[in-house]
């Protein structure tokens, strides 16, 4: 063992519990006792602040986003996903014109729809809103 740091008697610092070379010890006015030179030179208080000031964000980001947050969003996209291909319609190319036979997906009537005119809107059958025709490569 090192002979100096044998010899080092060490205190402990009431302030932040901390064993310092007793030496090094001195009388600070605001704490009224005997601190280590770390609190003595108020590094501890600015230490202890920010690590409240850390935590506050932390509580702060911790309201902003609720754990859970990433896999609830993801599962609401995923579902969002899975109604709107439920909600496609299926289209066929009516060979010889510009039309296309499509089936509703919600009651499965199949009429005749315009994609260059995007018509009907709706179902003739049940009023339901016809997805718009994306597969233009069907034509
Ligand atoms: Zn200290
Ligand atoms: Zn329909």
């Amino acid at each position: 063992m090192d002979v100096n740091s044998y010899m080092d008697v060490k205190s402990l610092c009431r302030v932040c519990n901390n064993f310092v070379s007793a030496s090094l010890f001195r009388l600070h006015h605001d704490y009224k006792q005997m601190v280590c030179p770390t609190c003595f030179s108020g590094k501890t208080k600015q230490k202890e602040e920010q690590e409240r000031e850390l935590k506050q964000q932390e509580i702060k980001a911790a309201k902003a986003k609720p754990r859970g947050w990433d896999a609830d969003d993801e599962y609401l996209e995923k579902m969002a996903r899975i109604k709107r291909e439920e909600n496609q319609a299926q289209f066929t190319k009516i060979a010889g014109t510009n039309e296309v036979k499509a089936q509703c997906s919600a009651c499965k009537y199949v009429f005749k729809y315009d994609p260059f005119k995007k018509k009907p809107y709706n179902c003739p059958y049940c009023n339901v809103e016809v997805p718009k025709l994306k597969n233009y490569n069907l034509l």
